[in-house]
C-alpha cells in the first residue's frame, strides 16, 4: 500500500492549489483524480477576481496566468459593475480567464513540484483511525495517509462518506449552460426575459478599452435560464434549442455541442470542515450560484489556508489543532459568499418590482463608499480572519509594499514565494528576535516609505513590525516593542 502524509481526493482548482502548498511546505501528498488528464470539457468559471491574483503572485506564478488571460474590471453585484482601480493592490483588476487555462497552468506548476497524482481513478471511500486513514481507490488499490483532504467537488464522496452535513438551500433557478457551433451568427450578448437572464458569447474574446470584443465565428458560449428548475439529469443538444427558441425565437442552427450542463443556485454549506483526519476544501465544502464568479476563487484560497497548516501539523512543528482555525478562519469566508450570492439572485430574478429594487440597489452602488465596501468583498480582498482586537492589520491580507532592504528594494511577496512565514521588522533594524522560530519563520530587517493603505478601510496607521503568515494575512502587529510576538509564533508556527 503506497503511503502519503496527505492524500488529496480530487485536482480540481483547490486540489490542484492545496498540493501545491503542501508540497512547498516539504509534505509528501499525493492526489487521486478520476479524469485521465487536466483537460476540462466546457469552459465552467470564467476568470480570477483580484485577491487570488494575489495569492498567486505570493507564490511567484500570477503571471503565467496573467500573460494568458484578459485584465479586466470583472468584480460585479447582482449585474452592477464595481470598478477597482483605484484599489491599493498591486493588482486593481480581474482576470478574464477560463477554468480549463487556469486548471492547465495551475498543474504546470504542480507538476514542477514533487506531488504524486493518480489519474483515472476515483476514491470510493476511506476508513480513519487514531493513527492515520485508509484511502480506498475504485481500482482496487488503497492509499495510507495521515490526513485526507476532499477537494472533489460539490457532490463530494469524502463529505458524504465522512458523514458532514450540508445544510443549506435547494435551487430556485436553472440554466443551461453549452458550447456549440451555429449555423447562423446570432445576436450576442445578455437578454432578459420572464424567465431571468439569457446570454451568448463567444469562447474566445479579447477585451479592448474595457469591452469585450468576439471575432466572427468561432465556439458559442451560450447560457439560458429555464422557466422552471430543470432535472437534475444531463440535458439535451433538444433541450438546448428548445430553450433557445423560447427565448430568442430561433435556436440559430446549433450542432456539435462540445459540452452541455445545466447549473442552478443551490446553495449549500458543510457542517464542519474538519472531521479528524478528514478535512474538506472548495466545492467539496460549498456550493452556490455562480453570480459573481466567486467559488473558484473561495477554493483556491480555501486551499492557501489549509495548505501551511496542514504541513506543519504533519511535520509536528504544530499542534492537531491548528487545523480548527481553518474552520474557524474559512466557514465565515464562505458563508458569506453564500449569502451574497443568495442575494444576488433574488436581485436579478425577472419581476418590476425586483427590477425596482435593482435599480434602487445600483444606484446605491454608484455611491463611492457601498462601490468600495461591495467590491472589496467581491474581489476577496476584504477578507477579515478574527484574530482578537488590535491593529487593523489584523488577520487582513499584508499588502505587497516596495520594501528597501539593505540588499536592495524587495517586494513583500517576494518574501512569500516559499510559503515560509516573515517577520518583518520596519523599525530600528536587529530590534527584534525570533532565534526559537529561526527554522521556520524567517526576519527582515526593512524600511518602507509610504502610505499604509487597505482596500475598503483606506489610510492605517503604520506599524513598526508585522508578523506574516504563509497564507499571506497578518499574525501579528508590532507596536516597537516585542509584546505579544512569541504568543503569535507558538500560537501559529509551534512552541519554540
Ligand atoms: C457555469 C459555472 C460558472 C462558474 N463561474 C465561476 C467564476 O466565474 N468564477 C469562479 O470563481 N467560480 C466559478 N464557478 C465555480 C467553479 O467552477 C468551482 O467553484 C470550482 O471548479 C471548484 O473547484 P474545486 O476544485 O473545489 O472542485 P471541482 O472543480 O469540482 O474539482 C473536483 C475534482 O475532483 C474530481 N473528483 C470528484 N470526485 C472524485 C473522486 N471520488 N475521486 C477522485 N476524483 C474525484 C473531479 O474530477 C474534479 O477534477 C462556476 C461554475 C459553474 C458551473
Amino acid at each position: 500500500m503506497a503511503e502519503h502524509a496527505v492524500v488529496i481526493a480530487g485536482a480540481g482548482p483547490t486540489g490542484l492549489m492545496l498540493a501545491g502548498e503542501l508540497a512547498l511546505g516539504g509534505v509528501d501528498v499525493g492526489v487521486v483524480e478520476q479524469r485521465a488528464s487536466q483537460d476540462l470539457p466546457g469552459s465552467r468559471a470564467g476568470g480570477l477576481h483580484s485577491r487570488t491574483i494575489e495569492v498567486l503572485d505570493q507564490r511567484g506564478i500570477a503571471d503565467r496566468f496573467l500573460s494568458e488571460g484578459q485584465v479586466a474590471q470583472v468584480a460585479g453585484f447582482a449585474g452592477v459593475s464595481l470598478d477597482i482601480s483605484d484599489f491599493p493592490t498591486r493588482h486593481p483588476y480581474g482576470l478574464g480567464l477560463w477554468q480549463n487555462h487556469i486548471e492547465r497552468i495551475l498543474a504546470g506548476w504542480v507538476g514542477e513540484l514533487a506531488v504524486t497524482i493518480y489519474r483515472r481513478r476515483q476514491v470510493t471511500g476511506f476508513a480513519q483511525g487514531d493513527s492515520g486513514v485508509d484511502v480506498e481507490l475504485s481500482d482496487g488499490q488503497s492509499l495510507r495517509a495521515e490526513y485526507l483532504v476532499g477537494c472533489d467537488g460539490g457532490r463530494s464522496l469524502v463529505r458524504k462518506a465522512a458523514g458532514i452535513e450540508f445544510p443549506g438551500w435547494d435551487p430556485t433557478t436553472s440554466s443551461l449552460l453549452a458550447e456549440v457551433e451555429m449555423a447562423e451568427e446570432p445576436e450576442l450578448g445578455m437578454r432578459r426575459n420572464a424567465f431571468g437572464i439569457h446570454s451568448l458569447g463567444k469562447v474566445e474574446y479579447e477585451i479592448r478599452d474595457g469591452e469585450v470584443v468576439y471575432t466572427d465565428g468561432g465556439t458559442v458560449r451560450v447560457m439560458v435560464t429555464e422557466p422552471d428548475v430543470g432535472p437534475t439529469s444531463e440535458p439535451t443538444l433538444r433541450q438546448l434549442s428548445e430553450g433557445l427558441i423560447a427565448v430568442y425565437g430561433t435556436d440559430y442552427g446549433i450542432h456539435s455541442p462540445t459540452w452541455i450542463t445545466r447549473f442552478t443556485d443551490m446553495t449549500r454549506q458543510a457542517a464542519a470542515y474538519r472531521q479528524g483526519r478528514i478535512l474538506l476544501a472548495g466545492d467539496a465544502a460549498h456550493v452556490h450560484s455562480p453570480v459573481g464568479g466567486q467559488g473558484l476563487n473561495t477554493g483556491v484560497q480555501d486551499a492557501v489556508n489549509l495548505g501551511w497548516k496542514l504541513a506543519q501539523v504533519v511535520q509536528r512543528t504544530a499542534p492537531e489543532s491548528l487545523l480548527d482555525t481553518y474552520h474557524a478562519e474559512r466557514h465565515p469566508v464562505a458563508a458569506r459568499v453564500l449569502r451574497n450570492t443568495m442575494a444576488q439572485v433574488a436581485l436579478m430574478r425577472a419581476d418590476d418590482r425586483i427590477e425596482a429594487l435593482r435599480d434602487t440597489v445600483s444606484d446605491l452602488l454608484s455611491m463611492d463608499e457601498p462601490r468600495r465596501r461591495f467590491a472589496a468583498m467581491m474581489s476577496g480582498l476584504d477578507i477579515h480572519y478574527d484574530l482578537g482586537e488590535g491593529h487593523p492589520l489584523l488577520g487582513r491580507r499584508m499588502p505587497d509594499l516596495d520594501l528597501v532592504t539593505a540588499n536592495g528594494p524587495l517586494r513583500v511577496f517576494a518574501l512569500l514565494h516559499d510559503a515560509r512565514p516573515v517577520l518583518l521588522n520596519l523599525g530600528e533594524p536587529g530590534g527584534l528576535d525570533i532565534t526559537p522560530w529561526a527554522d521556520r519563520a524567517q526576519l527582515i530587517d526593512a524600511k518602507y516609505v509610504g502610505d499604509w493603505e487597505l482596500p475598503a478601510l483606506g489610510q492605517v496607521a503604520a506599524p513598526a513590525a508585522v508578523l506574516i503568515r504563509p497564507d499571506g494575512y497578518v499574525a501579528w502587529v508590532g507596536d516597537g516593542t516585542d509584546t505579544g510576538l512569541r504568543d503569535a509564533l507558538t500560537t501559529w508556527f509551534g512552541s519554540p
